[in-house]
């Protein structure tokens, strides 16, 4: 189409280090040294309760990994060297680790430096000092850390080949976010101390490593013993929980010049087909709220242990298999890692308490690529759906939990990643839109990406910012706007509006007709729906239904099981909301749909409430899920386990 040409061309003259890249159709190595990013603004140092590190003192600003995988062992050895800078007359220098074996802590000749490691708290791990000579103004000083993975480590999933899409080579991944990187990574692990990088990463030479950066070396350079080395840089500073890495037998497939798809050779194709239209999203995403600072922007599918739906690792994201749908209709969610491009990984939430400042931006410029492409009807349906799961989500968090800023010391961050952040979040930036016209809302949308581009921001930046640029003194929008009320206030203020589909009335009057009258829907008028109108059918409940009560009659389940095939339904999306009703009516044949969805993927947002929906249902729930978990929860990731043991605990052996 003749718009994305133009779209590139204009993308060009501002994203230097994306236009090298053009020209290439593989995802590989462009030769001359692009320009270092330098953030849009000074960098103001801000307390993060979930690192030990003292930036203000001295601060990482370069990361080197020289790291070699051993599948047999489950771990990555080599060295992390740091560039460190900081005060003149600076001793001492803090980071972040957690469950890694610490060997040496080295200078740039060779010469040991004393280091301690403390105690470990939970989710925290331990502070690792490190004594060096006073630091001279301006100077750059190298600390080579040399140290080794343990099994256990949090970020890194070691897979068996029967993990894997192929089942004949192993595969690992890792996932950073939320403080996970000092688990494979001895750095300052804070989202507010951004950080290039460079890695060598050493992998049997079966397999390929990819990684959130520049190939430089995409055919690999040999190693030794049946070994192959790859070398990546990112010359964008970057929070530390995007340093990723992926190692598997995996293949690549270009969409367009500037993106593509990696995943197992055996799911190229059908990966291929789905992610096609992330090619126009990176140009619509661009027209919205300006250039793509990162050069490519590739997929890469893992297979289905994979704990999130996406993980917006910069230049590649990491996307769960189950979006793979054979019909594109869960795309929303290449758009919503996309969207990170700029929300979260060009701007990010300097600490945890500040994550909807990731997820709510991320959110709402998810919905207008999504407009943009597919076109309002869609996008609305999105919306609901989003209002929909918010409500339930408000209904069911602490009050204290629903306000944006939150208050995380002391506790794991995951604890912050709820609908609160993502939804309410979002709606919040519409309202603000609704009140002060789109226009004037975009402006200050892209200039607040420009003028934050690589530094952290905190809510009370993002209200400086606002003020500043979009309010001006105008005392009548600020009070129209309830800002404080949406941020430091639980629920949702009185100027949130519930958004409405008319695409979802005729979904509410069959609704209504199957789950009062007991009619399911004719297959026909299902066939017509849409995923997202599937979704509202599946997700109705009567009004006012108590909690553990049963809304529907066995007879009635098995009509609309039968009517609909929904125990055997491919989309993941469909299947979980179906899984979630037959689960709480302790149907039979749910509960044998639900071991086979459950054992074959880990993505957390399907696993997490289906344990927990079978934990309610008494006796024979409990007993469902401790044998299904038994079995499941080997071939989950830690973080899905993670959450999953709180509920159904640990088996037993
Ligand atoms: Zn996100």
């Amino acid at each position: 189409m003749p718009v994305r040409s133009l779209l590139l061309a204009g993308a060009c003259a501002v994203a230097v280090s994306g236009c090298a890249q053009l020209s290439s159709m593989t995802p590989g190595a462009t030769p001359e040294v692009p320009p270092a990013t330098q953030p849009a603004r000074p960098v103001q140092w801000v307390r993060d309760v979930h690192s030990y590190a003292r930036p203000e003192i001295a601060h990482v600003t370069h990361v080197d990994l020289d790291l070699s995988a051993d599948f047999a062992a489950k771990s990555l050895s080599g060295t992390a060297t740091l560039d460190v800078v900081g005060q003149a007359g600076a001793t001492e220098l803090i980071l972040d680790v957690r469950d890694l074996d610490v060997r040496a802590v080295r200078d740039a000749q060779g010469a040991d430096l004393a280091f301690g490691i403390g105690p470990a708290q939970e989710f925290v791990g331990s502070a690792l000092t490190v004594d060096m000579p006073p630091l001279a103004a301006g100077e750059t000083r190298k600390v080579v850390i040399s140290y080794a993975t343990r099994p256990e480590a949090a970020a890194l999933q070691w897979l068996t080949p029967q993990q894997t899409a192929g089942g004949q080579k192993p595969y690992l991944f890792s996932q950073g976010q939320a403080i996970l990187t000092r688990t494979w990574i001895p750095t300052q692990d804070s989202p507010g101390i951004r950080q290039t990088w460079s890695a060598r990463i050493v992998v049997p030479s079966e397999l390929k490593a990819v990684m959130s950066a520049e190939m430089l070396t995409p055919d690999g350079e040999p190693a030794g013993d049946g070994r192959t080395a790859y070398r990546f840089r990112m010359t964008n500073p970057v929070p530390p929980y995007l340093i990723a890495l992926g190692v598997g037998d995996v293949a690549f497939e270009a969409i367009d010049e500037r993106t593509g798809v990696w995943t197992e050779p055996s799911r190229l194709h059908a990966a291929h087909d789905e992610l096609a239209p992330t090619a126009e999203m990176v140009d619509v995403a661009e027209a919205l709220y300006g250039p793509y600072r990162w050069g490519r922007y590739d997929l890469l599918v893992l297979p289905p242990s994979f704990p999130f739906g996406g993980m917006e690792n910069p230049r590649l994201t990491f996307a769960t298999p189950t979006i793979i749908a054979g019909d594109r209709s869960l795309v929303a969610l290449v758009a919503h890692e996309l969207a990170h491009s700029w929300s979260g990984n060009l701007v990010t939430n300097a600490t945890w308490d500040d994550f909807w400042l990731n997820e709510g931006f991320t959110v709402y410029f998810e919905n207008r690529i999504m407009e943009a492409v597919y076109g309002p009807e869609r996008a609305m349906m999105e919306q609901v759906l989003g209002w929909q799961s918010l409500e339930a989500t408000i209904a069911d968090l602490p009050p204290a939990d629903t306000r944006l800023k939150l208050e995380l010391e002391g506790r794991d961050p995951d604890e912050g990643m709820t609908d609160v952040a993502y939804e309410k979040g979002a709606f919040f930036l519409r309202t603000i839109e609704r009140v002060v016209g789109r226009e004037r809302f975009d402006a200050w949308l892209k200039g607040y990406f420009e003028r934050n581009a690589f530094v952290p921001m905190t809510t009370e930046m993002f209200l400086e910012d606002i003020r500043a640029h979009l309010i001006k003194g105008d005392q009548q929008l600020e009070a129209q706007l309830m800002m404080d009320a949406w941020i430091y206030q639980p629920g949702l203020p009185s100027n949130a509006i519930a958004p409405t589909s008319d695409a979802f009335v005729p979904v509410d009057a069959a609704a209504k007709a199957t789950f009062v009258d007991g009619a399911p829907p004719p297959r026909a008028l299902w066939d017509g729906w849409n995923t997202q109108q599937r979704q509202r059918f599946l997700a109705w409940r009567p009004e006012g239904l108590q909690a553990g009560a049963d809304w529907l009659t066995a007879a009635q389940l098995a009509a609309l099981d039968e009517a609909l095939d929904l125990s055997e339904e491919g989309n993941a999306e469909v299947r979980f909301a179906w899984l979630q009703i037959g689960l709480a009516h302790r149907y039979e044949p749910a509960a044998v749909s639900a071991e086979q969805f459950l054992l074959s993927m880990g993505r957390r947002k399907f696993v997490l409430p289906l344990f927990t929906t079978m934990w309610a249902e008494g006796d024979w729930g409990r007993a469902l899920a401790t044998r299904i978990y038994a079995k499941a929860r080997p071939l989950y990731h830690p973080i899905t386990t993670g959450s999953v043991d709180a509920v159904v605990g640990r088996p037993a052996g």
